[in-house]
């Protein structure tokens, strides 16, 4: 089902994990994606000629999402070589985590500015061509931690409940704009991230999932494609738990 077909999408942080799983199920749903790394340059290129083989426009960016004038001047470039953005799927993001005893001013600060000041750079820079077309869907990744909480990652968890907060309030503002924005909330997903966890870690958080599994990528994607495409058109402010019902 092409669910998004020649629809552009903006998905940032796709050299790997989840958001590489992303870029790829839209080229393989027929959107033209344009996405973003930071310091990933071959996987970056890499990924750019794969997405390509679907027969669909495909370009990456090398961005650093946590800037704002950088993140201005890529959604010029890409609406220069793509003419229109209709889905943006903030994406990248990262964790330093510690307990907040031991917690440094500068681990705070690049978590907040990557994980949240970098969703607000890439939305305020696409309102305004979605609101000149009358559409957009905006998808945000949070956390079930920014639902939560989490010990050992008050910084990481506050990023990601923020962007709920943030999530509402753009859907609030827009949705008379015809644009939607929501939130996806992952549990434990096996990407790179995930895998700097300690094999003791992931076992109990694998233990204390009702479905008994870390979840793919790809399961994170698919929801991505439903909030994007027309399936969800009566969907906005919400937040998504994709968790095998971790958190119930
Ligand atoms: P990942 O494997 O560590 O990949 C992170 C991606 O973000 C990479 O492509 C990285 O690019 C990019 N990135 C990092 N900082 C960036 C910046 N300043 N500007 C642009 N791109 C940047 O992470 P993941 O597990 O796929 O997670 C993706 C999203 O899902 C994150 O927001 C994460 O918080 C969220 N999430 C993940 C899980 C999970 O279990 N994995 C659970 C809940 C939520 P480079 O390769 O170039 O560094």
């Amino acid at each position: 089902m092409n669910l998004v077909q020649d629809k552009v999408v903006l998905v940032t942080g796709a050299s790997r994990g989840i958001g590489k799983a992303i870029a790829t199920q839209f080229a393989k749903a027929g959107a033209h994606v344009a996405f973003t790394y930071l310091s990933s340059v071959e996987k970056g290129q890499a990924l750019e000629k794969e997405l390509s083989s679907f027969g669909i426009k495909a370009k990456g960016y090398q961005s650093d999402a946590s800037q704002y004038a950088e993140s201005e001047a890529l959604v010029e470039a890409v609406l220069a070589d793509f003419q229109t953005i209709d889905i943006l799927i903030n994406n990248a993001g990262i964790t330093k985590d510690g307990l907040l005893m031991r917690m440094s001013e500068e681990q705070w600060d690049d978590v907040i500015r990557v994980n949240l000041k970098s969703v607000f750079n890439l939305t305020k820079a696409v309102i305004k061509p979605m609101m000149k077309a009358k559409s957009g869907s905006i998808i945000n990744l949070t956390s079930i931690v920014g639902i939560k909480g989490n010990a050992g990652q008050a910084n990481y968890s506050a990023s990601k409940a923020g962007i709920i907060g943030f999530t509402k309030s753009v859907a609030l503002e827009l949705g008379s704009r015809n644009i939607r924005c929501n939130s996806i909330a992952p549990g434990f997903i096996e990407t790179e991230m995930t895998g700097e966890l300690n094999e003791a870690t992931v076992e109990e958080w694998k233990k204390a999932i009702p479905l008994k599994r870390g979840g793919e990528a790809n399961e994170v994607a698919n929801v991505c494609l439903f909030l994007a495409s027309d399936l969800s058109s009566y969907v906005t402010g919400q937040t998504i738990q994709v968790d095998g019902g971790l958190l119930t």
